[in-house]
């Protein structure tokens, strides 16, 4: 099979012909037909995060068939089109996996990071982590939601019912959950790189009530905050546009360091905190209303080999939306 693989942190990825891989106990071979990129793959190649594992190939938004199934694997039958998502397997029984936070298993292994991704034409996967794609989305667009939309769902959870939700960073997750909180008949402000009039527009097209440059003072008081841009320098700006009792989000899985600023920012019972990966549930749930609210996904598509390209086009936010690999 053809794949990009990562063989040293720092990149490029290189094309490589690979055995096809066969699937073990409980596991099954998917035929990849589309894999969405993600910061976070930015964030491995770049070596921001620390890999175990090396060569790997990345790709953690994957839609593909079943062509074959590992021994004990029954879940799904041959031909059936499935998403596989960041969380690859967790243990099942440390505190986390049996209080509903398998998202924080100390075992976890992640797909794409600790086990090979779909950046190729062939994954092997754990059957009992995998979606089922609703039907009337198209390959290439149901791949977005796989993590952009799992714990963009999540963040969007964790941050609150508020009424006034700002979001820092318009990109892929933050396109998917503008359509959410329209469907809901909360208010979004978006605030993105300065002079990022396309950003800035898109965010309107898709619902938000107001949009501006993240260095703007909000128009209206938040209840809630996202970050998704991987910037430090946000959180303070982000807590000084939320109310009292507010919540700002962190929503990537790398973030520069967090600038020093006033208690008095925090004061109010506002609070700060991270979201780590996803559960089960929370993909169940967001595919769900993803179906119920039309969330529609916008993506720019890249054949396999022009990985690069895609993740250099990401890293400099030449489209809008999300960038999908074709193998
Ligand atoms: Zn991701
Ligand atoms: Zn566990």
């Amino acid at each position: 099979m053809r794949a990009m693989v990562l063989e040293k942190q720092g990149g490029p990825l290189k094309l490589i012909n690979l055995e096809k891989p066969s699937p073990k106990e409980g596991e099954v071979l998917l035929k990849v037909v589309a894999c969405g990129i993600c910061r976070t793959d930015l964030h491995i190649m770049d070596g921001e995060l620390k890999l175990e594992k090396l060569p790997i190939i990345l790709g953690h938004q994957i839609v593909g068939i079943i062509e074959s199934l590992g021994k004990k694997a029954n879940r799904f039958k041959v031909g059936i089109r499935v998403g596989g998502p960041w969380l690859g397997k967790s243990c099942g029984h440390c505190k986390y996996c049996i209080s509903e936070r398998e998202n924080l298993c100390d075992e976890a292994i992640f797909t794409g990071y600790s086990r090979n991704g779909g950046f190729a034409e062939y994954v092997t996967l754990d059957e009992n982590y995998l979606f089922p794609i609703p039907s009337h989305y198209k390959d290439a667009e149901a791949a977005p939601l796989l993590c952009a939309g799992f714990i963009g769902y999540r963040a969007l959870k964790m941050v609150g019912n508020g009424k006034k939700i700002g979001f820092y960073g318009f990109g892929s997750a933050a396109h998917l959950l503008a359509q959410l909180l329209r469907y809901q008949k909360r208010e979004l402000y978006a605030f993105t790189r300065e002079k990022d009039v396309v950003g800035q527009n898109f965010a309107r097209k898709l619902g938000a009530k107001w949009a501006g440059s993240s260095t703007t003072k909000s128009p209206e008081i938040l209840d809630g905050a996202i970050i998704f841009a991987p910037v430090g320098e946000l959180i303070p700006i982000a807590l000084e546009n939320v109310a009292k009792g507010g919540k700002v989000v962190s929503a990537g899985i790398h973030m520069s360091d967090i600038p020093s600023f006033p208690y008095h920012l925090l004061w109010g019972e506002k609070c700060i905190c991270s979201v780590a990966n996803l559960t089960r549930k929370d993909g169940e749930e967001f595919l769900k209303i993803a179906e119920k609210a039309k969330i529609e996904t916008y993506i720019q598509k890249y054949p396999l080999e022009k990985a690069n390209e895609a993740l250099h086009d990401l890293r400099k936010g030449k489209f809008v939306g999300s960038a999908v690999l074709i193998p």
